[in-house]
């Protein structure tokens, strides 16, 4: 059996991953179309040339990989496409499809021109990974029957149909898989303006009075993804209730994120913990990355995934060849003398 929705539990509110507490909201608050879609322009534009030449030519659309940090709006925008090319959607992810038989049932229970969403695709196993290859190249499948001497291979056609792949990184994805995808699209962390819009409309579907102002605030600290700014929503509406009349408004967000410990540019304890410790543990860097998580006692996939992105899109943190290293506007934001050559980096910095 396939799961089609997996769950994990964090106890961060500024975490990208899905959580328990998002399920049915998030569910409520997808765009349905592109032009719902905030931002991404140019990954829009492509999809929505590719989407309309697929549907002229009654033809399934190319194979899409779609990665970045999570949180971005990968499975929105796959349910988008399948919503735009008028045909179903199929989602699970990597590690529930365990066995090739899972991914063998999914492939051969879909109609035309469906589109399948695998998230987390870079966690496929390598005997599950195999069997794509041929299905998406040849929309064949190669089952073994029996086994010993007389084992015997079929192959089964399949229909026409549609992989999303959606990962956080693609180069784990190994390369004869990647070479299979024909779109492979990078979404980017979202600007403040993008981010208030998506809580504008988020308000407005939940019922929540929110002033620009209050949107704008929370939008400044939802380090670039949607998915927190709209979790932070929900937060903020809890203190515009108990503590005003509902409203949200600059002031009321302003409070309740500092209550949150999130700090004006949208750094939590973890990030603050990560910087501080490169910067007073390890003499500003470089350190490597899995020190550093052993350091502060967190997963090394948890710094690269959640705190890297945001913290490098700032300007806060470097890779060289020898590990991370905090820059000067680290030091400053956080209130250290940054040393002589400006951010204890050896100059190497390679984004
Ligand atoms: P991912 O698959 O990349 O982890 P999701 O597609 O689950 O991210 O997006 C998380 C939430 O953020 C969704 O519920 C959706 O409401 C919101 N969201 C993501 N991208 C956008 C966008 N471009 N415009 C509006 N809302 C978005």
């Amino acid at each position: 059996m396939i799961e089609t929705e997996e769950f994990e539990f964090s106890p961060r509110v500024l975490s990208p991953e899905e959580t328990m507490d998002d399920g049915d909201i998030e569910l409520t608050l997808r765009p349905q179309t592109l032009h719902d879609y905030v931002g991404q322009e140019k990954v829009k534009e492509n999809l929505a040339i590719y989407i309309e030449a697929a549907k002229r030519r009654g033809e399934p659309l190319d194979h899409v990989l779609l990665y970045g940090p999570p949180g971005l709006g990968k499975t929105t925008l796959s349910g988008i496409i399948a919503h735009e090319l008028g045909v179903n959607l199929r989602v699970t992810t990597g590690p529930a499809i365990e066995k090739p038989g899972d991914l063998v049932a999914l492939l051969t229970s879909l109609s035309d021109n469906d589109v399948l969403f695998i998230d987390e695709i870079h966690r496929l196993s390598r005997a599950v990974e195999e069997i794509l290859y041929p299905a998406l190249e040849d929309r064949v499948i190669d089952i073994i029957i029996g086994k010993g001497p007389s084992a015997r291979s079929i192959r089964m056609d399949l229909k026409p149909f549609t992989l999303i792949g959606a990962t956080t990184r693609a180069g784990q994805l190994s390369s004869p898989l990647r070479d299979r995808f024909g779109v492979i699209q990078r979404l980017e962390l979202y600007t403040k303006e993008q981010l208030c819009d998506i809580i504008r409309r988020s308000a407005m579907i939940l019922g929540i009075p929110c002033e620009t102002d209050g949107a704008m605030e929370i939008a400044g600290r939802a380090r670039g993804t949607p998915r927190i700014a709209n979790r932070l929503l929900k937060r903020v509406r809890d203190f515009a209730d108990v503590m005003g009349n509902g409203q949200i408004t600059q002031q009321i967000a302003s409070i309740a994120l500092s209550r949150l410990e999130i700090d004006e540019l949208g750094l939590d304890s973890l990030d603050r913990r990560m910087l501080t410790m490169i910067i007073k543990g390890y003499a500003g860097g470089p350190v490597g990355l899995d020190t550093l998580a052993a350091a502060i006692g967190e997963e090394s996939v948890t710094l690269e995934d959640v705190c890297e992105p945001f913290l490098m899109q700032l300007g806060f943190l470097g890779r060289t060849p020898r590990g991370r290293v905090a820059t000067a506007l680290a030091y400053e934001h956080l209130g250290f003398k940054a040393p002589e050559n400006s951010g204890g980096n050896d100059g190497q910095l390679t984004f």
